[in-house]
């Protein structure tokens, strides 16, 4: 039993180092259509009257080459912190600064490319889920809000869990009784949001320092992203469809507890 989820963790962390490549990948094809436009108006500004060029080409190289070097710094941190699992907390900052700062347009690029805004901000979920574990910072369990989306409740469930999720029967027709199972073992909060607006409403009702949130790509993505403003660190645990989207969904169970016991394990 421990061997499978050895195998499953390291299948897991396998196809995960795929996916944080492609992210630095597009990041580093962003940072060379700047050094295109440069180029470009470098060409541009070089034919105008000489006084004017010298003022505004100095200029102009002064804030790339500012620009640049943040990138490459902040890039380079990334990379660094990924690869070595470093847990300077400036090294994070910068790292999760440059994700924002490049995720608008590595979306737009990737999508030139024919790469998929869901695959895309899978990547992006992989990369802060490291930042996040990186940090390496511990929780008491009852700081953790475990937040998982309402398509994990089989639909021809009558129990209202949204509004208290102990209303759940613990018949095991869905995720929600291992859901359970799970809070009471390692003692974090568990709720069921059927959206946005009632995670943030969770969020702000149960004060978490932590969340391990699960949801599907777009979702985990602006969560992650709301959270990060607040400065609440989240570990993302993607659903599986296998009925479509918002329908039956489920999750992987060991997944739940390996994102809780990277906040509360010593
Ligand atoms: S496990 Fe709970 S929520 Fe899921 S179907 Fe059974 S009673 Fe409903």
């Amino acid at each position: 039993m421990a061997a499978a989820s050895k195998q499953e963790a390291a299948l897991v962390h396998a196809m995960d180092k795929g996916k944080k490549r492609l992210f630095i990948l597009l990041g580093m094809a962003t940072v060379l259509l700047y050094g295109l436009v440069f180029g470009v108006i470098w060409f541009i500004m070089t034919s105008a009257p000489q006084a004017l060029r010298h003022i505004v080409v100095v200029s102009l190289v002064a804030a790339f080459a500012m620009l640049m070097l943040l990138m490459i710094l902040g890039l380079g941190g990334l990379v660094f912190s990924l690869l070595f699992g470093l847990e300077s907390p400036f090294l994070q900052k910068l790292g999760r600064g440059i994700v924002e700062l490049f995720y608008p347009m590595v979306v737009r690029i990737g999508q030139f490319f024919g790469i998929s805004k869901e695959e895309i901000e899978d990547s992006y979920i992989k990369i802060n889920n490291q930042i996040t574990v990186a940090s390496g910072r511990k929780y008491k369990p009852e700081e953790v809000l475990v937040l998982a989306p309402h398509c994990l409740q089989n639909t021809s469930c009558p129990y209202k869990i949204t509004i208290d999720v102990h209303n759940c029967h613990r018949c095991g027709r869905c995720r929600i009784d291992g859901l359970l199972t799970i809070a009471e073992d390692t003692g974090v909060n568990f709720v069921v949001a059927s959206g946005g607006t009632f995670a943030r409403k969770f969020a702000r009702e149960y004060h978490p320092r932590a969340i391990v949130a699960i949801a599907c790509e777009r979702d985990l993505t602006s969560g992650i992203k709301d959270m990060n403003h607040q400065q609440i660190p989240v570990v993302g645990v993607l659903n599986e469809r296998p009925n479509g989207p918002c329908h039956n969904t489920s999750v992987q169970l060991c997944k739940v507890r390996q994102a809780i016991a990277y906040f509360t394990e010593e």
